[in-house]
């Protein structure tokens, strides 16, 4: 049976009341999670299915498993989107070792493009005309609340119920996950929205426009890879034309800072990593010089191609506290160190503080990005070229070849980054 939004409105305050009542009935009162249960089950996407399916992280070290969902609900503001395609990134394998906490079970899964296919009811109209049914999407990781203090500044990457609700409990911003499962009806932890499923739950805040000419499955890179290194590009290290910069670690993320610094107008692009086919890959996308850090001091050698000064701008995407320190070494003085890889929780790293404070070095934390002011921009780049998504997207799997593909990207053979195709 098919629903209008209204109807199904009422009705789902009719099955509420109804479940208080005969609740209260009782003597001591169980069952809370009742009203999103009952809201969620029998939930049809106009003419389509009533459940889908999703992948299921339970705990560090065990294998994914794919389990059927009731179909998520969108709520005020928030958007229903037929997942296309989800990029595999280095923050999900953080939760999946264990090196990053998060509320589990959940669905993992943060860099998607995919179609709209329903609005949460009393969703804004400016809402609906810009993302009307059938619009191709992209998601941002980061999803903006909008009314933050933070988002109201425009910093959006520094959202408050983004840290506050969708990272420390895996919800949205009503304190509620969208997605449980459909035999026992138990709740499941979305990381930002959940994007290993057939359906994913995005506040609008967080989706850009896609453009028809360009490819659901590489775009789905947009959203986290491109956006992160966009923010660093341009937020964290204000960069200008003619700035030199080095990459240290240039998987994912890191190589999409190549892009993009030449899209800002980078002289020298200093690519650093262990792995000469990442190297050799770094000179595909704009990289000018390449430095093997198995091989050669980084320091020494990123002071040698730039005539002993060191780099303007140096890009740390690893994570780790010897990559910290080559970074923060290896810009010149005054020169800004972008810290944007993702360590452990409680991971330190260590500075020479008379050459921090003597010699102006920055240091320079960056997230993300800007989902609403940004987002549409790093569409813009891809969709005119300038950031070319076919050499950044080395590998394409199936949804069921999640466990293998995190298990890979592990081992360091994914040379650029791996996406997920969910749907056709
Ligand atoms: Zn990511
Ligand atoms: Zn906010």
């Amino acid at each position: 049976m098919v629903f209008s939004s209204a109807c199904r409105s009422l009705l789902r305050h009719r099955q509420i009341a109804t479940s208080y009542l005969s609740c209260c009935r009782r003597s001591i009162c169980t069952a809370a999670p009742t009203e999103e249960r009952i809201e969620a089950a029998g939930y049809h996407v106009s003419g389509g299915p009533s459940f889908m399916r999703g992948t299921v992280f339970w705990e560090p070290d065990r294998p994914l498993t794919i389990e059927e969902f009731h179909m998520p609900r969108p709520k005020a503001g928030e958007l229903l989107i037929k997942t296309k395609a989800c990029g595999v990134c280095h923050s999900d394998l953080h939760v999946l070792k264990g090196e990053l906490l998060f509320s589990s079970p959940c669905v993992l899964g943060h860099e998607i493009t995919g179609e709209v296919v329903e609005h949460g009811a009393h969703t804004d109209v400016g809402i609906t005309k810009r993302f009307p049914i059938g619009s191709h999407v992209v998601g941002a990781f980061i999803m903006p609340c909008g009314n933050c203090f933070f988002c109201v500044k425009g910093q959006e990457d520094l959202c408050e119920a983004f840290f506050a609700y969708n990272r420390a409990k895996g919800t949205l911003y009503d304190g509620q996950t969208r997605l449980f499962l459909r035999n026992s009806g138990k709740p499941v932890y979305m990381y930002s929205m959940g994007g290993l499923a057939e359906y994913c739950v995005i506040p609008a805040n967080a989706v850009a426009t896609l453009p028809n000419s360009l490819p659901y499955t590489e775009s789905a890179i947009l959203g986290c890879a491109v956006f992160t290194a966009y923010g660093a590009m341009r937020h964290a290290a204000e960069m200008r034309a003619g700035d030199s910069i080095a990459v240290i670690g240039v998987g994912g993320i890191g190589a999409s800072c190549l892009q993009i610094a030449r899209a800002f107008g980078a002289t020298e692009v200093i690519a650093v990593d262990v792995q000469d086919e990442k190297l050799h890959n770094a000179m595909t996308l704009g990289a000018t010089h390449t430095i093997n850090a198995s091989r050669d001091d980084v320091v020494e050698k990123i002071k040698e191609i730039t005539g002993g000064m060191g780099v303007d701008i140096a890009v740390e995407a690893l994570g780790k506290p010897l990559t910290f320190m080559q970074c923060t070494k290896a810009v010149r003085d005054g020169g800004k160190a972008v810290i944007i890889g993702l360590a452990p929780t409680n991971a330190l790293g260590e500075i020479e503080l008379t050459r921090l404070v003597r010699r102006q070095i920055k240091i320079i934390g960056s997230y993300g990005a800007r989902a609403r002011q940004d987002l549409p921009q790093v569409v813009k780049l891809a969709e005119t070229g300038i950031f070319s998504l076919q050499n950044t997207v080395s590998r394409k799997c199936r949804f069921e070849e999640a466990n293998q593909v995190y298990k890979d990207l592990d081992d360091g053979k994914i040379i650029g980054r791996a996406v997920i195709e969910i749907s056709e």
